[in-house]
């Protein structure tokens, strides 16, 4: 499944370079330049992974991971340091931090160093998603409603997963291709309204209780419904 990073450096050659290269791999990357903005997308929009820079303008790095650990967030948070201060490494960790790399490293190595978190997170976080009767192990990407397993693309697993992760909330369709696409990719509204379709009929088909509501102008909702 495609991971949101949320990526926070000042340093704008360096942050043009991250984007470039973990797109490339695959990731959905949202950069900020400063340690406010990155924390306003933190608190207000969904990422499966972090990547900050201690040194930042407007909110400090180390702030930014307090901040957002403080709110209750828990997705992996790799740090970024310019120096090899050990103290940075130490505060940044005890303020949150699951991680950490020095400047200048490569690459790979970033890209190594997420893989591994997420992996982790997959496995430390919550482990099942569930509403009513449909349970979802995000560990091994198994989706079920009731007792029956339910067959679902990565694009469906996707949608579904983002659901369970809003309960009760209204998820935008911007929000929906953003957790779905890559930046760049065609992100003509009609491609979700298909995936949404083929979810709501696959839902449809094992229980009543579920139903993914339309809110015109708004986004869907993923709702359980109590059928007598
Ligand atoms: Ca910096």
């Amino acid at each position: 499944m495609v991971q949101r990073v949320l990526l926070a450096e000042d340093d704008h050659v360096l942050r043009g370079q991250l984007i470039d290269l973990l797109t490339e791999r695959q990731f959905v990357v949202e950069s900020f330049g400063d340690g406010a903005a990155a924390l306003d997308f933190g608190l207000n929009q969904t990422f499966d992974l972090a990547v900050i820079d201690l040194g930042l303008p407007k909110l400090p790095g180390l702030e930014l991971v307090k901040t957002l650990r403080a709110s209750g967030l828990d997705q992996p948070i790799l740090i970024l340091t310019a120096r090899g201060d050990w103290h940075d490494k130490v505060e940044g960790l005890e303020a949150g931090a699951d991680d950490y790399l020095v400047k200048p490293f490569h690459i790979e190595e970033l890209v190594a160093r997420l893989g591994a978190l997420s992996r982790r997170a997959d496995g430390a976080l919550q482990t099942t998603l569930s509403l009513g009767p449909l349970s979802v192990d995000v560990k091994a990407k198994a989706v079920s409603v009731g007792k029956v397993a339910l067959s679902l693309t990565a694009y469906e697993y996707g949608l579904l997963t983002l659901f369970l992760r809003r309960p009760g909330q209204i998820v935008s369709k911007n929000e929906l291709a953003d957790h779905l696409y890559q930046e760049d990719m065609d992100r003509d509204s009609n491609v979700i309204e298909v995936f949404i379709g083929r979810l709501r009929r696959k839902l449809a088909a094992e229980t009543s209780e579920l139903q993914i509501e339309t809110h015109r102008g708004q986004g869907y909702r993923l709702m359980q419904h109590c059928v007598s």
